[in-house]
C-alpha cells in the first residue's frame, strides 16, 4: 500500500491547519507588540507627566506630590514608585506595574499612576 496516497489528504489538512495557526499566532503577537502603553502620572487629579512605556527603556521621574517627592522609575515597559515619604509605603510596595487595571495610588501625596494602552481592552491572551 502506498503510504503517500493513503495519507496525502491528511498531511495536506494538517499542514494547512498548522500554517493557519501559525499565521493567527503571528497576528496576535504582532498586535500585542503594537500596543502603545503609556502611564499617566497625576497629582491631585491633574496629569503632570505622561510616560511612554513602549520604548521599554529606563527613565526616572521625580514627582512633586502633595507632601513630598516621589521617585518614579520605568523599567522594561513597567513603572514603579521606588521612593516616597508616605508612611504606609503602599505605592512603593505595588512594585512594577504594566497593567491598566492596577493603578498605583499614593493617597498621602495625592499621586496616581494609571496605565493606558491603545486597544488593550481587546487584547488576546495566549495560554
Ligand atoms: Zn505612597
Amino acid at each position: 500500500m502506498n503510504f503517500w496516497k493513503k495519507y496525502r489528504n491528511d498531511i495536506f489538512l494538517i499542514t494547512s491547519l498548522l500554517a493557519v495557526a501559525g499565521i493567527a499566532i503571528g497576528i496576535v503577537l504582532g498586535t500585542r507588540k503594537k500596543v502603545n502603553l503609556t502611564a499617566k502620572i497625576s497629582v491631585q487629579n491633574k496629569v503632570v507627566e505622561t510616560v511612554n512605556l513602549s520604548d521599554k527603556e529606563d527613565h526616572d521621574y521625580y514627582i512633586n506630590g502633595l507632601k513630598g517627592i516621589l521617585h518614579v522609575h520605568t523599567h522594561d515597559g513597567a513603572i514603579a514608585v521606588l521612593e516616597s515619604n508616605c508612611p504606609h509605603q503602599d505605592c512603593v510596595r505595588m512594585g512594577y506595574v504594566n497593567e491598566s487595571n492596577r493603578p498605583i495610588i499614593c493617597a498621602y501625596n495625592a499621586v496616581s499612576i494609571v496605565i493606558e494602552g491603545n486597544g488593550q481592552a481587546n487584547d488576546v491572551e495566549i495560554g
